[in-house]
């Protein structure tokens, strides 16, 4: 018997009060007219509000209610009254010397989480945290064994998407020519928590962030990661419709059951039944499944053999991750041969293969090595005594 895997989780009123003040970030468009209305915004102007707002906080990056220079003045005194425009505070920042950059981010009530940007050559991916923690025991995972979870507000899931542009200088600057690359221009939900298991925020959050008239990435360059909550994976096309990844890790429920616990619920064949019907699948919106590489674990020819036919039919991209080691983790990372070997099956049998290489790894960025910094300290000074 799996144990029920969301009864940890705190919740948190939705707006913070902050000396009794809402915060506007995370509000859908929805959310932020009724805030308007609620503070004396006439109904008739309530829309037109609503976008010039929004353009200020997520076209423009504009914090403060005095320079929202459409508005009358007295309004912007009303706005300040009773709003602010919040993000989390970034704690830390660490840069790898790959270039990848991690910030450490606290939370209301105190609580951490990381983000972790990655540039490449043509693109720059922000890997965003939806829990701080996770319900969910992967064997394999550092977060997987943080103790306290919470899930993150809509506004604490956007609120990593704009710190990462404060940092990166990338809000368009007025009368300036717009510089169509983007620094931040892919948003991956695999940091640390299940998005699926809090999946209104992380839904309202990627709504703001592929908005037309704010941060305005396509819903193609978003993807969010899932071990497997098989009820909730059709959601992610009808009411976010970003990619897909699924983390997959082995080709029997004997040995998934032992890495990726959820399976216990919902094995291989209930998950690839999901992924089947899965609402969105096309040969240009293939579905990712992610595969980490554990020595003499899951990493055998017969794996991949395996792998290859249980994903027959699906539209599918195959996503190698080397195991990130973390301290005291209880597996290795299979060797490169083993990992080209395997790879090599996959590809012949038509499938893309690539094997993602580790980033970040010298600050501890890496996949699955995201823990907060003071329950890493926590249980360091433990281990002391
Ligand atoms: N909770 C979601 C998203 C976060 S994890 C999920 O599990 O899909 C992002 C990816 O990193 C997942 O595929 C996860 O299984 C993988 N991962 C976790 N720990 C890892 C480690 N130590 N080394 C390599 N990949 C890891
Ligand atoms: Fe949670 Fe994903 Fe880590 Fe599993 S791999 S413990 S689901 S964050």
């Amino acid at each position: 018997m799996t144990a029920p895997i969301t009864q940890d989780v705190l919740t948190i009123p939705r707006r913070l009060p902050e000396g009794g003040r809402t915060n506007l970030i995370g509000l859908t468009r929805d959310g932020l007219r009724d805030a308007l209305l609620a503070i004396g915004t006439p109904e008739r102007q309530a829309k037109m509000r609503v976008g010039q707002i929004w353009q200020w906080v997520y076209h423009w990056g504009v914090r403060d209610f005095a320079a929202m220079t459409n508005l009358a003045k007295d309004y912007r005194a009303l706005l300040a009254e009773h709003f602010v425009l919040e993000l989390p505070q970034v704690v830390s920042r660490q840069v790898s010397a790959d270039g990848t950059r991690k910030y450490l981010v606290r939370i209301a009530g105190g609580h951490e989480v990381e983000t972790v940007y990655i540039p490449e050559e043509d693109r720059g991916t922000l890997c965003v945290s939806s829990q701080v923690g996770c319900t969910l025991t992967c064997s394999f995972c550092h977060t997987g064994t943080q103790k306290l979870v919470r899930n993150l507000t809509a506004g604490e899931i956007v609120g990593q998407v704009m710190l990462a542009r404060d940092d990166l200088g990338e809000w368009p600057v007025s009368g300036q020519p717009k510089d169509e690359t983007r620094l931040l221009s892919n948003v991956v939900l695999m940091g640390m928590g299940e998005p699926l298991y809090n999946f209104d925020a992380v839904r309202d959050a990627m709504r703001i962030v592929m908005d037309g008239e704010g941060i305005a990435l396509s819903r193609r360059r978003i993807t969010l990661s899932t071990s497997g909550v098989v009820p909730e994976i059709a959601r992610c096309a009808t009411e976010i419709g970003c990619l897909l990844a699924v983390s997959f890790h082995a080709t029997t429920d004997e040995v998934r059951d032992g890495l990726v616990p959820i399976n216990k619920k919902w094995n291989i064949e209930t998950l690839l039944a999901a992924l089947r019907d899965y609402p969105r699948l096309s040969n240009s919106e293939r579905i990712t499944f992610e595969y980490v590489m554990l020595k003499d674990v899951n990493d055998s020819d017969a794996d991949a053999r395996r792998l290859v036919k249980l994903i027959a039919g699906i539209p599918a991209k195959i996503n190698l991750i080397p195991f990130n080691e973390w301290p005291g983790a209880p597996y290795q990372r299979s060797d490169w041969e083993r990992i080209e070997a395997f790879a090599d099956i996959i590809y012949k049998a038509g499938y893309a293969s690539p094997i993602r290489t580790p980033r970040g790894e010298d600050i501890m960025a890496a996949c699955g090595q995201l823990k907060s910094a003071t329950e890493r300290a926590r249980n360091a000074r433990r281990a002391e005594a």
